[in-house]
Order: structure tokens, then C-alpha cells, then sequence
């Protein structure tokens, strides 16, 4: 079997001085908010273009803390609208819930998956105080139309950049573009640690002051509270992972995006469309989406043959259980999205070899058996 994804493959590539930063925390002593996080706040804030940015335990803290930092700077308030996009993985929009903030979700573009900007302009209404774009797949938002809008209205943009670390436009990355924007290092994504992990990158002093006392309890100072905060901290063992394998992500995309090259080069078959790229640059292919209308059948047939695929993501925010107050709703760009999606295998680590095989099988795909 052709795994979806090989982790263990993927860390194996770096394992001598992964165990070596791992044994010099547990020498050191010191576990939590010490130099190795530091040292990955500086290495990442300087990777993205910006200030600063700000360790959490994972990405949809990423999310929420800023969010509630937006609500204690007094720049959000209870009952605010937040437009998201109406397909992006349930933790965009569970941050939004989370702070008592009301979303509203807007329909991508079918082609780019990613919210389309004149959905944007038609939902905003008074009450409308900040978007959340997500750069889903690993291809940025069009970030340039949706800081316009927030420009012309006056509204905060909280990038979610969970599947789009190193994606660039212009020259600008991913996390340089709104006002925050969110990071999760869960060992899946195209920055992994070996557990949970997630950063806030900002260019804002005051945010940024906000997220590391709500991080750390509300406290800016030992012992002294000036929020009610929680306790979202990046272990050192994690941070000092992610300091090791940094330095190769852009070596990792690159990989990432030869696979891409070769499936859109290579895969031609009259039931299967195409992911589009906007630019090189913005797309990392944190995966590779094909639409399918048979999906199903394509998915069987694709493990039939030893592939392993997924589905980003079988169940669309508003049908979920977890929203049953939107299950009545229609997204129907949305919901013909999680029903055609298909993630074929991609990474750093899968072979072109392995390539050619899936393109073969792909290609011999007949929807009509
Ligand atoms: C993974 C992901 C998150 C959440 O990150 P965790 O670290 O798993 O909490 C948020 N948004 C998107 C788009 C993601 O893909």
C-alpha cells in the first residue's frame, strides 16, 4: 500500500538530530518557556516576515487566544460577525464559537477551494467586525482582494495558516498578511512536530503582549494576573523539534510541489478535475485535491490497487452534528465540495516512482465499471 502520508518516513530523514535536541532539553532541566522556545518564536517570526510570534499548544488555541486577545484589547466584543468559509476544517470556526462571536460562513470559489472575496463583500452587514480567511490545502486565500475589503470596512483578518506554512505572494508569506494569523504544528502538517504544537504570528506589540499572558494563565509577570487566561504553552522537547526541522521546510515544499507538477502534468482522466494553482509561489500542497463524482468509487478502486487516499473533508461545518442549529442551511458550492474531494498521497518522502504508479492507476480509472 502507498501510504496517504509516512510520518515515520518523513522523520526518519532527521531522526540523529532530532534524539540530539531531545536529549539536550531532557539534560538541560528546563520544559517549558525556556530557550528553545525562544529560539523558534525568533526563527519563525523571521521565517514569516514578521515581529513576532507566539508558541501556543496547538493551532486552534492559535485561534481562539487571538481571538480572545482581540476581545480583551476590546477590538471584538460578544455577538460580533466573523466571516469564515463555509468548507474549511471544523477548528476555524469552532474558535469562533469559542469566543461567543458569531460566524458567518461564505462560499468558496469551486476552483481555488478558498473564499471567494465578492461572497466577502456581500456578507458583510454592520454588525461584521473581522474575517478568517484559511489558506486551505496549502494555496493562500487571495489575500491582496481580502485586505482591501478589511481596509474599506474597517475589519480585522485572522489568517488561518494551519495547512499553509511557507505559501508566498508577492514576495509575502503566509502569516504576514492579516493582522494575526494562526499556525498549528500537528505532526501531519507541512511543519510538524512530534506532538501538538501551534504558533500566533503578529507585526502588533499589543497583541503580541496579549497572547503571552493568555498563554501562560493571564500572567505577564510571575504571579501577577492581568487576564484570565489558560495554559497553552509549546513545550521546549516540542519547539526544540520544530527548531531542527524549520530550517527544511523550503526544501520540503519543493518536493511537495514536484508530486503536484507530476499529477497535474501526468493525470488525465475525464472524470477527474484538477486542483488550479493561482501562482507557484502560493501553493506548499499541504494535499493534493481531485474532484470526482464518482469519489467513492475512485476511492475504492484507488485502495483496490494499494492507495491510499483521504477525504478533506467527508462533512461539511453546517452539517455536523456539533452545529445542529445549521443543518438546515445550504452551502451548496460547500457541500458539492465534501462530496467530490479526493486527497491523493503527497509529501516530502514519497518516491517518483510511486508517483508514476498512482498517475498509472489513476489514469486506468473507469467510472463507468
Ligand atoms: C489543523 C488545522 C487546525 C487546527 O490545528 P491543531 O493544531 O490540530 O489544533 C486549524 N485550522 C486548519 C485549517 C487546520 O488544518
Amino acid at each position: 500500500m502507498i501510504p496517504f502520508l509516512d510520518l515515520k518516513a518523513i522523520n526518519a530523514q532527521y531522526r540523529s538530530e532530532l534524539v540530539e535536541a531531545c536529549t539536550r532539553v531532557i539534560d538541560s532541566g528546563w520544559y517549558i518557556c525556556g530557550s528553545e522556545l525562544d529560539q523558534f518564536e525568533t526563527n519563525f517570526a523571521k521565517y514569516c516576515g514578521t515581529k513576532y510570534a507566539i508558541g501556543v499548544a496547538n493551532g486552534l488555541d492559535a485561534l481562539i487566544l487571538t481571538l480572545r486577545a482581540w476581545k480583551e484589547l476590546g477590538k471584538l466584543k460578544e455577538g460580533d460577525e466573523v466571516i469564515v468559509p463555509s468548507n474549511t476544517y471544523i477548528a476555524s470556526i469552532l474558535a469562533i464559537t469559542a469566543n461567543n462571536l458569531e460566524p458567518i460562513l461564505v462560499e468558496p470559489n469551486i476552483n481555488s477551494f478558498n473564499i471567494d472575496p465578492n461572497n466577502i463583500k456581500d456578507a458583510i452587514t454592520d454588525k461584521t467586525r473581522a474575517i478568517l480567511p484559511v489558506h486551505l490545502y496549502g494555496q493562500l486565500a487571495d489575500m491582496p482582494a481580502i485586505m482591501q475589503i478589511a481596509k474599506d470596512n474597517n475589519l480585522l483578518v485572522l489568517e488561518d495558516s494551519a495547512q499553509a506554512h511557507g505559501a508566498s505572494y508577492d514576495s509575502k508569506m503566509a502569516g504576514n498578511w492579516g493582522d494575526a494569523s494562526a499556525f498549528s504544528f500537528y505532526p501531519g502538517k507541512n511543519l510538524g512536530a512530534l506532538g501538538d504544537a501551534g504558533a500566533i504570528t503578529t507585526n502588533d506589540d499589543e497583541l503580541a503582549k496579549t497572547l503571552r499572558a493568555l498563554r501562560n494563565y493571564g500572567s505577564h509577570e510571575k504571579y501577577k494576573n492581568l487576564f484570565s487566561g489558560v495554559n497553552s504553552r509549546l513545550d521546549e522537547i516540542q519547539a526544540a523539534m520544530l527548531n531542527i526541522k524549520l530550517p527544511h521546510l523550503d526544501e520540503e515544499v519543493i518536493c511537495r510541489r514536484k508530486v503536484a507538477e507530476a499529477y497535474l502534468d501526468g493525470i488525465n482522466n475525464s472524470a477527474i478535475i484538477l486542483p488550479t494553482v493561482e501562482n507557484e509561489s502560493s501553493h506548499v500542497w499541504h494535499v493534493f485535491v481531485v474532484r470526482c463524482k464518482q469519489r467513492d468509487s475512485l476511492q475504492n478502486y484507488l485502495a483496490n490497487n494499494g492507495v491510499q487516499t483521504l477525504i478533506h473533508y467527508p462533512i461539511p461545518p453546517h452539517k455536523q452534528q456539533a452545529y445542529h442549529e445549521w443543518n438546515d442551511q445550504s452551502y451548496p458550492i460547500s457541500e458539492k465540495i465534501h462530496a467530490e474531494v479526493l486527497s491523493l498521497p503527497i509529501g516530502p518522502t514519497l518516491s517518483m516512482s510511486d508517483v508514476k504508479k498512482i498517475i498509472r492507476i489513476v489514469n486506468n480509472f473507469d467510472f463507468n465499471v
